[in-house]
């Protein structure tokens, strides 16, 4: 099979790339190993910035309508009070919030919109086993394993969105710079009622910090934990954990039974890490196979986005017209995406030097930090954290 664009992984960077090349008339292939997008370990926040560039490529109206809740502020819980930490409602409008959305349901968009342009194709449950070399040792496309068993993809340039632990970075011998993170984080469901309070909860307090996402009829739970802390915690049982779940939500008391075995409850491994170089001749790797982000900020989905708007519009014209893509091309997308990627996974490595690190340790009662206090009693200062997250460092546009 020939293609002229091989997209390797449709999550955020794989799907909207693929999306982006095939309006411009570039016949692209992603793979993605597997069958559907139903995996809620992904996260689910979808920025202003992100939400801008929907709407300029004409998909406002069907963002809109996915079963996602807009949260105009981040509040964070000590136990000396509940503090906004972030006013998104200050951003310039129409996107002055941000969107909670099921990843599944934005994937399944993005994948039935990218299915309607005839030069896209998605090839679900096909796993990219390796990579192909020209003459000149080149990559020249993928070999992969699916449905129909295996297969050799030929493609004048390859674009790794294989997510943080890529295969092709792997097969390329490339090694990304690993930043140490003092987290990671259980995930786990708990059913949500009718009167409970919507949107995002973040609760701080001795010995760790919990998220509750609002995703309708239950929340999603991030339940942070010092990194390596995982079989300590499973050591002390699962009533030890659903104790401290109740303590940090005090709603969810009456329903932390709903974590009736530890296979409900998922480790999920924290990264944050960077390659050098993000190119070889016929392949260039984006989003969090470039880059692996924290969960701080929530930002990961939306940096993969923007790498993939960039790489689009960058490298789109030239594939249109079916000329060779050089090394310098690949180039120039590193370098637009570079600054954006290092400022923003160094806001996150200082967060969690500074504030996470030290809550995670800590023990007695917490009071929100100084930073914290600050931001209640100048509230207009609520308007920098969210321009951080919500629009982040160079945003990009689709023409
Ligand atoms: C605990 C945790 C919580 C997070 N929460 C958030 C959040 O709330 N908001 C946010 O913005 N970011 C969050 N992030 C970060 C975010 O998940 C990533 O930054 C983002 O998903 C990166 O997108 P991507 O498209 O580059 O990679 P991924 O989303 O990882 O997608 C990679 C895709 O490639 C596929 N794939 C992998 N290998 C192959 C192969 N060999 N062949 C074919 N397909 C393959 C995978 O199945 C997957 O679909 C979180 C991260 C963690 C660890």
């Amino acid at each position: 099979m020939k293609t002229s664009v091989c997209v390797v992984g449709g999550g955020p960077a794989g799907l909207v790339l693929g999306l982006l090349l095939a309006r411009q008339g570039v016949t692209v292939t992603v793979l993605e190993k597997h069958p559907d997008f139903l995996r809620d370990f992904r996260g689910d926040t979808v920025h202003p910035s992100t939400l801008d560039m929907l709407d300029e490529v004409g998909l406002g109206d069907r963002m809109a309508a996915l079963p996602g809740r807009r949260v105009g502020g981040l509040h964070a819980t000590f136990d000396d009070g509940t503090y906004q930490v972030a006013d998104f409602t200050r951003l310039p409008a129409p996107h002055n919030y941000v969107y909670f959305v099921p990843q599944w349901d934005f994937l399944e968009m993005l994948a039935a919109e990218a299915a309607k342009l005839p030069t896209f194709t998605l090839l679900r449950a096909t796993t990219v086993t390796g990579l192909l070399r020209d003459a000149s040792g080149a990559v020249a496309g993928v070999r992969a394993a699916g449905p129909e068993g295996e297969m050799e993809i030929e493609s004048s340039l390859t674009v790794a969105c294989d997510g943080r632990d890529s295969l092709v970075r792997q097969e390329l011998g490339l090694r990304p710079v690993d930043y140490a993170t003092p987290m990671d984080v259980l995930w786990f469901r708990i059913s949500r009622g009718p009167s409970d309070g919507d949107g995002l909860a973040m609760r701080i307090g001795s010995g760790g910090l919990m998220l509750a996402i609002d995703r309708g009829d239950y929340y999603q739970c991030a339940y942070l934990i010092a990194k390596g802390g995982y079989d300590e915690i499973r050591a002390a049982g699962l009533d030890a954990l659903r104790e401290q779940v109740a303590r940090r939500q005090p709603i969810l008391a009456d329903r932390v039974g709903e974590l009736a075995t530890w296979d409900d409850v998922k480790l999920l491994t924290v990264k944050l890490d960077r390659l050098e170089r993000w190119h070889v001749p016929g392949a260039l790797l984006i989003g969090d196979a470039a880059h692996a982000m924290s969960p701080i900020g929530g930002v990961g989905i939306n940096l993969a986005v923007q790498d993939a708007a960039a790489t689009a519009r960058m490298l789109g014209p030239k594939l249109a017209a079916g000329q060779p893509v050089t090394e310098t091309d690949l180039a120039a997308v590193q370098r637009r995406r570079w600054l954006p990627t290092v400022v923003t996974q160094n806001i996150q490595r200082a967060a969690q030097r500074r504030i996470v690190d030290p809550l995670l340790h800590a023990t007695g009662r917490i009071e929100a930090p100084a930073p914290i206090r600050l931001l209640r009693r100048f509230p207009a200062l609520q308007a920098l954290p969210a321009r951080l997250a919500g629009i982040g460092v160079r945003p990009e546009h689709v023409r």
